[in-house]
């Protein structure tokens, strides 16, 4: 997964900063409207009084307002939630961190707060490793190997009943079910297959800079005794066909991977389009994947809290333990948040206030 060479020029860190001081300038109307390269470049302009510009930047305007209030409102959470410290490099982020990054269908792309700050993407790579799972192998197979039934139960769950373990009891975004699908991937060896899926995030956020976090890998994999558990279990059960400590190495270095709420974003309007790239329109991965990866994120995204979110938020979303959380909203866009404050059930606590508030205000439910 080659990002395509437009991609070059896609969302970096210098460019960003450079919007977002335009779009913090008060004065809007002499600037074009502020867009990011990989945008799709199909709208028709008109100016003029009345004229679809003028909603249009009135309701940029509106968003970016909206996006400051909500963050000033939710500011206060941040310091009720705990950074997770049972990955000791985790612990060092700052709990004042929050960000937000909304990419929306028509190109328009909003943001607030601590939305280029660097973190690890943990969790919030597991849908990405369905995609590749699926993308390798196809829908049935993986099927047949990690179920699609809500566990209902924390991200580290051993979710064993009657003393047997089957798919059914898997889900591929809770972890034990997330280390089976790492057993999925395809490739000549397990490095290989980090390059591919490291690749395959870099395309869909559109950003060719995203890089594996060496300090949080290497933290996580000495002390991931019970990921180690749910590895072994699988190997008891024969749901894991290759040497466990590979494939942890490789769960490991998949949720070290570092990225911005930005990119969290960009990812997520991937998904909320079913495939196709926010700026060519390109397909990445097939319809029905886009569906199926939608539907395990509102059943299962934000582990034993999914049920409290579909009702609050009411959009497919991931977690992750470092603070970041992906929303999609399907055919309207994709969000990316970061507070590395969590509740008790691992989620971005600042985080899930947000997009409750953002999800009111601008109707998001899908319900
Ligand atoms: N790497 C984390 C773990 O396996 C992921 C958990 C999460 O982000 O929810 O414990």
């Amino acid at each position: 997964y080659h990002a395509p060479a437009g991609h070059a020029a896609g969302p970096n860190p210098q460019a960003a900063r450079g919007r977002c001081q335009r779009l913090s300038g008060a004065d809007h109307s002499e600037n074009p409207l502020p867009r990011i390269p990989w945008m799709r470049g199909n709208f028709k302009l008109r100016t003029g009084p009345g004229s679809g510009l003028h909603r249009e930047r009135r309701n940029e305007v509106y968003m970016e307002a909206l996006l400051e209030e909500l963050l000033e409102q939710c500011r206060p959470y941040t310091r009720q939630g705990k950074v997770a410290t049972y990955i000791p490099e985790l612990a060092k982020a700052n709990l004042d961190d929050l960000g937000i990054y909304v990419l929306r269908s028509d190109g328009q792309h909003f943001h607030a707060g601590d939305w280029n700050k660097p973190f690890a993407i943990q969790s919030v790579i597991k849908p990405i490793l369905l995609l590749l799972a699926l993308m390798d192998n196809g829908e049935e197979y993986v099927r047949s190997r990690v179920g699609v039934e809500a566990t209902g139960k924390p991200f580290d769950a051993i979710n064993v009943t009657d003393q047997t373990l089957l798919s059914d009891h898997l889900n591929p975004m809770v972890n034990m079910g997330a280390i089976a699908i790492c057993g999925l991937i395809h490739g000549a060896s397990y490095e290989e297959k980090f390059q591919r899926l490291l690749e395959l995030t870099r395309k869909l956020a559109g950003n060719p800079d995203i890089q594996l976090d060496q300090d949080v890998y290497l933290s996580e994999k000495h002390t991931g005794y019970k990921n180690r558990a749910l590895a072994f279990l699988l190997k008891t059960y024969g749901m894991l066909e290759d040497d466990v400590e590979e494939v942890l190495d490789f769960y490991f270095k998949a949720c070290s991977i570092s990225v911005t709420s930005q990119d969290l974003a960009v990812i997520g309007s991937v998904l909320s389009s079913h495939g196709t790239l926010p700026d060519s329109e390109e397909r990445v991965f097939d319809r029905e994947y886009g569906n199926y990866v939608n539907a395990i994120l509102m059943t299962c995204g934000m582990y034993d809290g999914s049920g409290a979110f579909a009702v609050n938020v009411g959009v497919p979303a991931k977690s992750g333990v470092g603070g970041g959380i992906m929303a999609v909203v399907p055919t309207r866009m994709g969000i990316g948040i970061f507070s590395p404050g969590l509740d008790e059930k691992g989620n971005s606590l600042a985080g899930i206030q947000l997009l409750e508030r953002l999800s009111n205000r601008l109707y998001l439910s899908i319900f």
